[in-house]
């Protein structure tokens, strides 16, 4: 286990920014505190028929909305400290984008490869099952979602064993993240890592910043390197190339590679494919150890894996001007304030990696509402537009191609809906923790997210009052 207590650095986080609020102590510490934390030990019994004991976690920290939200990690390293740490973060994650769900988070102590298909579809359903009994899955109750180890494939297994136990309407909501035949929604897969350009590009436009950090505005043209090429890493590297920028170095579990020429994001993930390694790819060179990527020369780091990865030990060497915190926790408090001091801007977690929960809560609300986004108007605006369009037509005398008739008059699909929907979320959170940052006249953008999460929390809590 990583020395860093995982828990007590986003309590730190808590606490700095709560000295910035209103609220007495009882009702902060109401806020703080994990409202209800599960631990499970189940058997399963494996494929060479041997059986085997797994331990897990699913933790819901903030009853203030329901249901609450958070994903199920499968790792090895997974404890009570980190699930806890996790559903905390997915707290105060919802509020800062304003998603209505109370904070949650999952975990078993599992490492994936270790397991055949077979075993980890056992190991899902009965942890699932282990769930239902307890109360800790439900629409209304708790939604579970993918988180490292997991994926489409788990929340479907997720889903069919909640179904299998439950007569419940709105069982596809139990869960998000599933498969689209199972009632997931397009867009979730990338959701994570289109949030987390949405919000670099929002960061990278606001001139002030970027003169104070000496770059550009705009994110065409600026150097990066990224810590984990999972889910959440492809797909912020993937828009971010698309975008313009340039990656010049990658971190995977095998070791870490570095080419100012820049590499090729596609041609890479290719080479992994066929050797198993990163190492070797094109003219990169690689590095002497994992965690030196952190400290190459490079505009912006997107640490993309675990927590704790940027600390005290190694704050001091990073060149990076900007920290775009994909992972959920990858800044040590200490390592928080040494590249705070070097000027460097963070663009927290809690903001920047909210895309998945963003785009969950949209799969939650298809699926409670039992009809596809697009559904009831995609034709309807489509014959709209094109009387409109044969209508300027008609007064300039101009004909449009098929082509161009084909994009003026494109009526909205699900996808265009949930993208639209993203970006909208994380234009309009950037700008208010923006706004609370100059309030308070604060150079920190991580105190000012935890500030305006604990003032939606905290404000709820005085209208709602305490259950007696
Ligand atoms: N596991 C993701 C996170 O850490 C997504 C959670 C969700 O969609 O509920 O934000």
């Amino acid at each position: 286990m990583s020395t860093y207590k995982f828990y007590e650095q986003v309590n730190k986080n808590f606490d700095k920014a709560a000295k910035y609020t209103r609220f007495d102590k009882g009702l902060l510490n109401q806020i703080k505190v994990c409202n209800m934390v599960y631990h499970i030990t189940f058997p399963i019994e494996k494929d060479d028929g041997s059986i085997e004991v797994i331990e897990g976690w699913r933790v819901e920290h903030s009853h203030h909305k329901m249901p609450t939200k958070g994903g199920i990690r499968f790792s090895h390293k997974v404890d009570e400290d980190e699930t806890m740490a996790l559903a905390s973060l997915m707290t105060y994650k919802c509020a800062i984008v304003d998603v209505p769900f109370g904070g949650a988070k999952g975990g078993v102590k599992i490492s994936t490869r270790d397991y055949s298909v077979r075993e980890l579809e056992k190991i899902t359903r009965r942890y699932t099952f282990e769930l239902i009994r307890k109360g800790f899955i439900g629409p209304a109750v708790d939604v579970p979602a993918p988180d490292y180890g997991t994926g489409a494939r788990e929340m479907g297994w997720i889903l069919d064993t909640y179904r299998q136990m439950k007569d419940d309407l709105n069982a596809e909501a139990c869960v998000t993240g599933k498969p689209i035949q199972q009632g997931g929604i397009r867009g979730r897969t990338e959701a994570t890592g289109r949030g987390v350009y949405f919000g670099i590009r929002e960061a990278c436009s606001i001139k002030k910043d970027m003169d104070k950090l000496g770059l550009d505005t705009g994110v065409e043209g600026k150097t990066f390197v990224v810590q984990g090429l999972g889910n959440v890493g492809y797909h912020a590297s993937k828009y971010m190339t698309e975008a313009g920028a340039k990656l010049i170095g990658v971190a995977e579990l095998e070791g870490a590679i570095y080419d100012p020429k820049g590499i090729d994001l596609e041609k890479l993930v290719e080479f992994r494919k066929e050797t198993g390694s990163i190492i070797g790819y094109g003219t990169s060179k690689e590095l002497p150890s994992n965690s030196d990527i952190f400290t190459q020369e490079c505009d912006i780091l997107i640490p993309a894996a675990l927590e704790s990865q940027v600390t005290g030990d190694n704050a001091h060497e990073i060149k990076a001007k900007i920290i775009a915190e994909a992972a959920n926790g990858p800044t040590t408090a200490d390592a928080h304030e040494i590249l705070k001091d070097r000027g460097a801007l963070i663009i927290p977690d809690t903001y920047l990696n909210a895309g998945g929960v963003v785009v969950s809560y949209f799969e939650w609300l298809k699926d409670i509402q039992h009809v596809r986004y697009g559904r009831m108007n995609k034709r309807f605006d489509e014959s709209s537009f094109r009387k409109i369009v044969n209508e300027i037509e008609n007064i300039s005398g101009k004909k449009f191609s098929d082509d161009e008739m084909l994009n003026l008059t494109h009526g909205a699909e699900e996808y265009d809906l949930v993208d639209s929907g993203l970006e909208e979320t994380m234009i309009t959170a950037y700008q208010q923790i923006c706004d609370v940052r100059d309030e308070h006249g604060l150079d920190d953008l991580r105190t000012a997210a935890f500030i305006s999460a604990i003032n939606k929390i905290g404000i709820m809590y005085e209208q709602m009052g305490i259950f007696p």
